[in-house]
């Protein structure tokens, strides 16, 4: 919230005292000239005045001027019956004195002892010289303000006296005190007024403003629906109009922003990747669904903590992360086999963390780095997936080349006089045969298993009847496992009447690899079973095929599927064998909707099972 200002610090109280002070500074200007050019013209006025009677009189008592002894009293009475009748028109005291500036009339009663006895002014003396223009300025015993003015008075050509009179000017300073007062008072009153309407009117400019300020900060809390009152066109009203303008750009852009984060928000909640981002420090300050959840942790666990703890960096990486863009491998063993393990102790992931900086910029350049981000990615299947690519590969490889070499060296010793000797020459080509066979079936068990990965082979589910089916298998191998001294039986009855839908062909190939399995892995003297019945559920059936051979090391169990994985590399070589039977015969198993495992006992024997789907009418399995 805003402070209040106190009044006096306040914009009306400011007005108010410009206002103020511009009346009182004009008013002082005018009183200043305005009174002294009164107090000037009054006096001026009054001077006059003075002068113009001392003139008359002089003229006048001139004229009355004859004579002396019996006219002189005439003379001293008609003078009086002057200073009378013109003392009833003046304030001031009138005098007559003679030539030697004795006084011989004196209009005021209360001054008749001055009768007689000398003037000695100035003024006068002046007069009696014959200077025409006397006047002066007096203050009297009474602390009287007077103007003083004395004339030469001529009879014919000579001075016979003068006439002085003196007036007081309190009268016209009273005028001025009273000027003055009606213009203090005046001037007072004008105060007084501007005061009031000051008042108002700074009112109406500071109500506005005070409006503005209270509107203002309501939407700096955030209240944009607040608008600014429009209270005219002028300046005020122009700025409330930008007010507004800018709130509602404000509100716009706000918006955005909060558009701007939410799709952002919601493209991290929805992104398939991993996503972290750290402050400068390296603390968390964000982590989405997916990152939690593969660091098993949840996300207020994850907030505030390190990020090189978190993802359990190694040291020199978290250096790294500062100078670009690095990705590193966390867990798994299909990376590097030091790779760091797994954040959170999710052993079973392998995650790629792509760690890059966030850079601040300042006027389009790059000032340093203020956070970091880093995406995790889960590649755990990508790695699986490469792994055995690889191992492929190097299989494939290693199967081809075995026999290759070998047909290599049995040509190049026919070629250096073997095939001179007959019978050298054709136990050679026979291995020749022998190994190009085995390269055939490899490179025919690979077409198979690529053509099955790629979904290309279809599995046509037809009716078979399940006895017939494992009974042809055990005819097909009776002789060659007669020969190898191996007896093979059929545990199932002729009248188990059951069907089964699937592609023959395929099944075949199954029965085939698993039985020949079973032939090569078992000694003379050993036996063979074949046995068929139908599973609880009703719906499927199992084949098992056991046999009293070599049996394979239960640690091996697990890995027997896989392509090219053999227990005894050597041996299964030496019989033919390519190390992709059961793969192949899993993949078929699988696209029939069944299952196939292994159970064995090393020395005892090994019992092999796979299910497949009754024959259903109508829509196959
Ligand atoms: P191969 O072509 O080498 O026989 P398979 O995929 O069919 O390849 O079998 C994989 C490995 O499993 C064989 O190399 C062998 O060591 C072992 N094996 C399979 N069947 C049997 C069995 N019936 N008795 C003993 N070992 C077996």
């Amino acid at each position: 919230m805003l402070r209040k200002a106190p009044f006096f610090r306040s914009v009306q109280a400011k007005l108010i005292i410009v206002y103020m002070l511009l009346i009182l500074i004009a008013m002082q200007l005018i009183g200043v000239y305005f009174v002294s050019a009164m107090k000037t013209s009054l006096t001026n006025n009054f001077t006059n005045d003075l002068k113009e009677q001392a003139e008359l009189l002089s003229v006048l008592a001139g004229q009355n001027w004859t004579g002396s002894g019996e006219a002189a009293e005439d003379k001293t009475a008609s003078l009086r019956t002057l200073v009378d009748n013109f003392s009833s028109m003046s304030s001031g005291e009138i005098q007559v004195l003679d030539v030697s500036g004795r006084v011989l009339i004196t209009s005021l009663s209360s001054h008749a002892d001055l009768v007689n006895s000398k003037n000695t002014q100035t003024v006068v003396s002046r007069a009696l010289q014959g200077i025409d223009d006397n006047e002066e300025y007096i203050i009297d015993e009474d602390n009287l303000r007077k103007k003083v003015v004395a004339k030469p008075v001529f009879s014919g050509e000579k001075i016979v006296g003068a006439i002085y009179i003196v007036a007081s000017m309190q009268g016209l300073y009273d005028t001025m005190q009273r000027i003055n007062n009606i213009f203090i008072s005046g001037v007072l009153i004008a105060l007084g007024l501007t005061a009031v309407l000051g008042v108002i009117l700074a009112h109406t400019v500071t109500q506005p403003i005070k409006e503005m300020t209270k509107r203002a900060t309501a939407v700096a809390e955030g209240r944009f629906h607040v608008r600014m009152p429009v209270f005219g066109s002028d300046e005020i009203g122009q700025l409330g109009e930008a007010f507004n303008h800018m709130t509602s750009r404000l509100q716009g852009v706000l918006s955005l922003n909060e558009e701007e984060k939410e799709k952002l928000a919601s493209i991290l909640t929805n992104m398939s990747d991993g996503v972290i981002a750290a402050d400068e420090g390296g603390s968390v300050i964000l982590v989405n669904r997916v990152a939690s959840a593969m660091l098993g942790m949840r996300e207020a666990e994850i907030i505030g903590r390190s990020i090189s703890d978190l993802l359990e960096l190694p040291e020199e990486d978290e250096e790294l992360v500062d100078a670009g863009l690095r990705s590193i491998i966390l867990g798994g063993s299909g990376g590097t086999p030091d790779a760091p393990a797994a954040p959170g102790g999710r052993e079973d992931l392998t995650i790629r963390a792509t760690l890059s900086p966030i850079h601040r910029r300042e006027g389009g350049a790059e000032v340093g780095v203020s956070g970091t981000i880093a995406v995790l990615q889960d590649i755990t299947e990508q790695e699986r997936l490469d792994t055995l690519r690889r191992e492929f590969v190097a299989n494939v490889s290693h199967e081809l080349r075995t026999p290759l070499t070998t047909i290599k060296s049995y040509t190049e010793a026919l070629e250096d006089g073997a095939l001179d000797d007959r019978e050298v020459s054709g136990r050679f080509v026979g291995v020749i045969q022998n190994e190009t066979e085995r390269m055939i079936r490899l490179v025919t068990d690979l077409l198979q298993l690529s053509r099955m990965d790629s979904k290309e082979t279809a599995v046509r589910h037809k009716r078979t009847d399940l006895f017939e089916l494992i009974e042809e298998v055990a005819e097909r191998f009776a002789f060659p496992m007669r020969r190898k001294g191996i007896s093979i039986s059929l545990e199932a009855s002729p009248e188990l009447g059951a069907y089964v839908g699937i592609d023959r062909d395929q099944i075949d190939q199954v029965l085939d690899n698993v039985v020949s399995n079973a032939m090569k892995y078992t000694t003379e003297g050993g036996r063979v079973t074949l046995d068929a019945y139908p599973l609880e559920s009703g719906d499927r059936f199992a084949v098992v095929v056991s046999d009293t051979g070599i049996g394979i090391p239960k640690e091996e169990l697990g890995r027997i599927f896989e392509r090219f994985y053999r227990v005894d590399k050597a041996r299964s070589r030496g019989m033919g064998g390519t190390g992709l039977g059961l793969a192949i015969a899993r993949e078929i198993v699988q696209a029939h909707g069944g299952e196939i495992y292994i159970e064995s006992d090393l020395g005892q024997g090994t019992v092999v099972t796979f299910t497949l789907p009754a024959y259903a009418e109508g829509g196959g399995a």
